[in-house]
């Protein structure tokens, strides 16, 4: 992920696709035009990049040439096209190739066309490397279209937003959910993640997500989905995955516009993990850190009993269930330290002291991310 100006851009098309993109459209050109020698019209300033890798790919003699329009403000195209470089040679009868970095709304092209409204070529013929359907307006025939991407604004080879981006030898596309900070709580039951979320999600503004709790306001409430989850945490073993990540999912859904998530008791499994990360990725995010909390067996037993006395959580007041607990986590989700320990994202805390300490240490990590 990239950063120009204000916003963030993620990698989208990388050099080799291009670099295929771009002699495919040689290929095609070259082959269409045999022994004549055409001209190549760049449109500055986006096109340098292609047109440079273009004709030094093109095979056959050529000549190039550049007009400069202007038609981006920020990311939006706009409808007003400033001609700031014209024709500056004559091209009657010659065979023309536009060469375009990018089409879309179709304004470029209608100036591009009218400047040679009055020029005797040969032909006139258009070719741009990317192109975007849904957003083209215009009944210009597209000649040569190189790669065909969604509506969404790129920076890169050429194109950029206010200025930057342009040198990037690749392309990358805006991202639709900009910076989220998105946490997993970690640590067996009883280290005091939910108490830590719900200081941590004030601090940094962040939704506090808590499986348990969201099953246990189902459970209160009698809905399906509690009546199903009820069963499985009454013996403190874990609620199937498909029904908890399908659950996550919702609750995720339900805050669209949150800065960020702290997971609290998920995931659990590494099915649920791999469904986070999915789920991330289709907000264009990530998880940025799981933060363990670690906390000795005989503790957590002990602060789960006290917790028993008034918690009214039928798993906190048994201690078989309590070690029961304990042992699906070790058994089922310790393993997940792995997963993310192998992508540079886990970072332990020590869990014993008091709240004010451990918060500390857990804003230490955050701050340092
Ligand atoms: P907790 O409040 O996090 O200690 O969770 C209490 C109980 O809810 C667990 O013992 C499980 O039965 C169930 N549960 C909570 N989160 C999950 C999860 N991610 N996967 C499966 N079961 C869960």
């Amino acid at each position: 992920m990239i950063k120009l100006n204000d916003l963030y851009f993620k990698p989208f098309i990388s050099e080799t696709e291009i670099d295929a993109a771009v002699q495919e459209m040689v290929d095609s050109i070259a082959d269409d035009f045999q022994d004549d020698i055409p001209v190549f019209i760049g449109i500055l300033n986006g096109s340098f990049m292609f047109v440079s890798d273009f004709v030094k790919k093109y095979p056959k003699p050529c000549e190039v040439t550049f007009i400069k329009l202007a038609s981006y403000e920020g990311i939006k195209s706009s409808e007003d096209i400033q001609r700031l470089i014209g024709l500056t040679q004559d091209l009657t009868g010659r065979k023309v190739v536009i060469l375009e970095d990018i089409i879309d709304s179709g304004n470029t092209l209608e100036e591009v066309h009218r400047i040679f409204e009055n020029e005797n070529v040969d032909e006139l013929k258009i070719a741009t490397l990317f192109y975007k359907p849904e957003a083209y307006k215009k009944d210009f025939k597209l000649h040569y279209v190189g790669i065909e991407i969604p509506n969404k604004f790129i920076v890169g080879y050429g194109l950029d937003y206010n200025g930057l981006g342009r040198d990037l030898p690749e392309i990358y596309q805006l991202k639709t959910t900009q910076y989220m900070t998105n946490l997993v709580l970690f640590g067996p039951p009883g280290a005091g993640k939910g108490t830590q979320a719900e200081l941590l999600k004030d601090k940094y503004n962040l939704v506090h997500i808590s499986t348990g709790d969201v099953f246990r306001f189902n459970i209160k409430n009698e809905t399906a989905l509690g009546m199903l989850a009820k069963s499985f945490m009454d013996k403190g073993e874990l609620v199937p995955d498909q029904v908890t990540i399908d659950m996550l999912n919702a609750e995720v859904e339900k805050n669209s516009d949150a800065k960020g998530f702290i997971f609290d008791g998920f995931p659990r499994t590494h099915a649920q993990a791999e469904a986070l990360d999915k789920l991330m990725d289709s907000k264009d995010s990530q998880i940025n850190a799981m933060i363990a909390l670690e906390v000795d067996d005989e503790v957590l037993v002990g602060r789960l009993l006290e917790r028993g006395k008034t918690s009214g959580r039928k798993d906190d007041a048994d201690e078989s269930i309590i070690r029961n607990r304990i042992t699906e986590y070790y058994k089922k989700t310790a393993i997940l330290k792995e997963y993310y320990a192998a992508q540079d994202k886990y970072f332990g805390v020590d869990g014993v002291g008091s709240i004010s300490e451990i918060t500390e240490r857990l804003n230490k990590v955050i701050d340092n991310l």
